[in-house]
């Protein structure tokens, strides 16, 4: 048990858990407590091949950490005294963190300065920062940032073309996030081509109920959809994308609409769940098959918007040696990756929908005569998290 990583992913009403061997990379035990602070909370936890769910009110945040530490003792998968470090997902790093970061109380207060920049998801985590620390005070805790794969993207791609002292003040800017998914996922593609990551021009699809795509060059992100928020670029499950900024303020004027109506609109209202009425793809593939026009346009937007991503970053690459589909639509939906790939043999992008149709891990689905790597790689962002974890933490001793 010896060398373990305990992986935390925060929310407002949720705490995501693994427990994770780093090398060779074995999930111990994998766990959900969800509906934090509601009439009936639930525990799940998967540890030996055994599934023990528990459902009872869960008042707060110490409880729900309480009740998954309790679990995987009792399951004999955690022993506090061998544990490596805590490995916690944080979303927002702002300008500050470009790298994962041992944890103490100058990171913390951080954490909470960027709440301003996720308000949702900040305050989480460093809830479950705060309550790990005073729970298992000997454990090293590292915060691993979403957006620190981009926090050096070059300036004219993290640069909104605003009044730039309204920028600087408010810390407007393209930060991105997924950033862990874009870098792991990289650095595999790196490794399952046999060829140095430093050579590499590359575009990465993180396709899953949040969508982003990044365009990266000898390991380092050039470009990415996701902006100041996790609200920009592709059609995602409930969100717009991009979006004409006028628009707000039309609907402001004309309908009336309030900031939080068109927060909820865009973040909650939009993207597939907006144009088909369902945000789920299994869903939308369902529709599509019995003909529904909504379904089938909201598909078509996905594709369109995707392409034009595909587009702009083979041009700011200068070519592309490979281009990698991710999570769960990414990795799930062969129609999905051969329609954002079609026709483009002209650039050296060719498909073979045998490959593409079938296969399961990590894959290649070009055909032979691509000069374009196309794969598809799971990614695996707790693993991600767990490996930056101990690596930090080995490194410091
Ligand atoms: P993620 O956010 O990465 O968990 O991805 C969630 C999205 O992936 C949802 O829209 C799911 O419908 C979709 N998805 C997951 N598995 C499949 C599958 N086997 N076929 C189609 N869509 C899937």
């Amino acid at each position: 048990m010896n060398g373990t990583v305990l992986v935390i992913n925060s929310g407002s009403s949720s705490i995501k858990f693994q427990l994770v061997d780093p090398e060779p990379g074995d999930v111990l035990a994998k766990g959900l407590v969800e509906r934090i602070g509601e009439d009936e909370g639930r525990l799940s936890c998967t540890a030996g091949g055994e599934t023990r769910e528990r459902t009872e009110r869960i008042a707060d945040h110490s409880a729900g950490f309480a009740l998954a530490l309790a679990e995987l003792t009792d399951s004999g998968v955690l022993d506090p005294d061998t544990l490596t470090a805590i490995g916690h997902r944080v979303v927002h790093g702002g300008a500050v963190f470009g790298e994962p970061v041992l944890i103490d109380d100058h990171v913390v207060s951080e954490i909470h300065r960027l709440s301003a920049l996720a308000p949702l998801h900040n305050p989480a985590n460093a809830v479950g920062i705060e309550i790990l620390r005073s729970t298992l005070p000997g454990v090293p805790e590292v915060a691993v940032f979403d957006t620190a794969f981009f926090h050096d993207l070059p300036a004219a791609a993290a640069t909104f073309a605003i009044d730039r002292d309204v920028a600087r003040e408010n810390r407007v800017r393209r930060y991105g996030f997924h950033g862990t998914s874009h870098q792991y996922v990289s650095e595999r593609v790196a490794d399952v081509l046999g060829r140095p990551l430093g050579e590499l021009r590359q575009i990465v699809f993180h396709l899953g109920n949040g969508a982003s795509a990044s365009a990266i060059s000898g390991g380092r992100a050039q470009d990415t959809t996701m902006g100041m928020t996790p609200l920009d670029g592709l059609v995602m499950g409930t969100r717009s994308g991009d979006i004409d900024a006028g628009v707000l303020f039309q609907l402001h004027r004309q309908a009336g609409m309030k900031v939080d109506e068109l927060d909820d609109l865009l973040n909650r209202r939009s993207g597939l769940k907006g144009l088909a009425g369902v945000n789920d793809f299994r869903a939308l593939t369902e529709l599509i098959e019995q003909g529904d026009a909504d379904a089938q346009l909201a598909w078509d937007v996905y594709v369109h918007r995707a392409r034009k991503y595909l587009g702009a970053y083979l041009v700011l690459l200068g070519g592309v040696d490979a281009i990698t589909f991710t999570a769960g639509v990414g990795e799930n939906v062969p129609a999905l990756r051969a329609a954002i790939l079609q026709g483009l043999e002209p650039f050296g992008i060719v498909v073979d929908p045998d490959r593409n149709a079938s296969g399961s891990g990590e894959r290649h689905i070009g055909a032979d005569g691509s000069a374009t790597a196309l794969l598809v790689i799971p990614t695996d962002e707790e693993l991600a998290i767990a490996r930056a974890a101990a690596t930090l933490v080995r490194g410091s001793r």
